[in-house]
């Protein structure tokens, strides 16, 4: 299961509403940060998440709605918050433009507050634990180097409780081998296989996310079958042309897209200020009705198959007081 929780929904400049991009993408004790706009360290704190764990973060591209707040979180760092080390991964060109800001306006010669690794995005796997990945794949927007994301659980074999009790399979380390995919010898020297106990493999959740981006055409296989996408919608089909002309999707293809590659859920973001949010929905779930826009703080849980938004109230705050 993953969780996204979306801090900053605009595109280009802030609303009253609404941030620069943000989003944090939960997994476990893992959390990415995916894109940092400016105001994204106030946002973490009114979300209740905090900046504990928030040791990994991930720009789709160089543009500075989706890398200034890298600015302000590091200061924060200097004086306020500690964290033990930041992992910031971004294609070439954005990576670039990170280190001057990073290291020629906010450090200006001092040393980084944590241990700081800047990794330079390729496409392929940038990421991967016990039971998931994250990949990244290339997409067409103004300049060069720019990114998606791919969170993907690892397929799964159910642990089938049953035939275990059949077998006579003590609960305890035997168990817990079978399951990790080891054969187990148990106390009576007889050994079981993982396959005598484990089901036929499951699919793991996935979660695909893009950030700006002017083209659909080479998305659809990364994106097909995935639990939950999230993609920008700058624009409404009226202002096609304009949506053309600096390289953003309008409503309308986003929801092809999602058609397209029979995604589960649509969540839809990167608004402009220019429309209203019903207006967005509307043009998308005219296309594919599965269609939800995010506000600043809505939070999501990203399962096999289901993509429910989570009250409010019920993340803990960390941060209070
Ligand atoms: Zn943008
Ligand atoms: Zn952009």
């Amino acid at each position: 299961m993953f969780e996204i929780v979306f801090l900053g929904t605009s595109a280009s400049a802030p609303s009253i509403r609404r941030g620069l991009s943000a989003q944090v993408v939960l997994h476990d004790e893992y959390r990415f940060l995916v894109d940092c706009g400016e105001g994204t360290q106030r946002q973490i704190l009114h979300s209740g998440l905090g900046f504990k764990r928030l040791n990994r973060i991930l720009i789709t591209h160089g543009h500075l709605d989706h890398i200034l707040g890298l600015a302000g979180l590091i200061s924060t760092f200097m004086r306020w918050e500690t964290i033990d080390a930041l992992e910031i991964y971004a294609g070439r060109w954005a990576l670039e433009r990170i280190k001057e800001l990073i290291f020629g306006v906010v450090l200006r010669g001092a040393t980084p507050p944590m241990a700081l690794s800047l990794h330079e995005v390729k496409e392929g796997p940038i990421f991967e634990a016990d039971d998931f990945t994250v990949r990244a794949f290339p997409v067409w927007h103004r300049g060069p180097d720019c990114y998606g994301f791919l969170f993907e659980e690892k397929d799964r074999h159910p642990f089938l409780a049953e035939k275990a009790e059949a077998l006579g399979i003590p609960p305890g380390p035997w168990r817990r081998d079978l399951v990790s995919g080891q054969a187990a010898t148990l106390p009576d020297g007889r050994v079981v296989q993982p396959g005598d106990v484990l089901g036929p493999s499951r699919p793991g959740t996935r979660l695909v996310h893009i950030g700006d981006v002017g083209r659909t055409e080479d998305l659809a296989a990364v994106c097909q079958d995935a639990d939950a996408l999230v993609i920008e919608a700058t624009y409404l089909s009226e202002e096609a042309e304009m949506a053309r002309k600096f390289a953003h999707l309008t409503a309308r293809a986003a929801a092809e897209l999602a058609l397209q590659a029979g995604v589960k859920h649509l969540i839809l973001t990167h608004l402009s200020r220019r429309y209203r949010e019903r207006d967005v929905l509307a043009e998308a779930q005219a296309v594919f009705a599965n269609t939800v826009v995010a506000r600043d703080f809505d939070a999501f849980q990203v399962r096999r198959g289901e993509c429910v938004r989570q009250q409010p109230s019920s993340r803990p705050a960390e941060e209070q007081g």
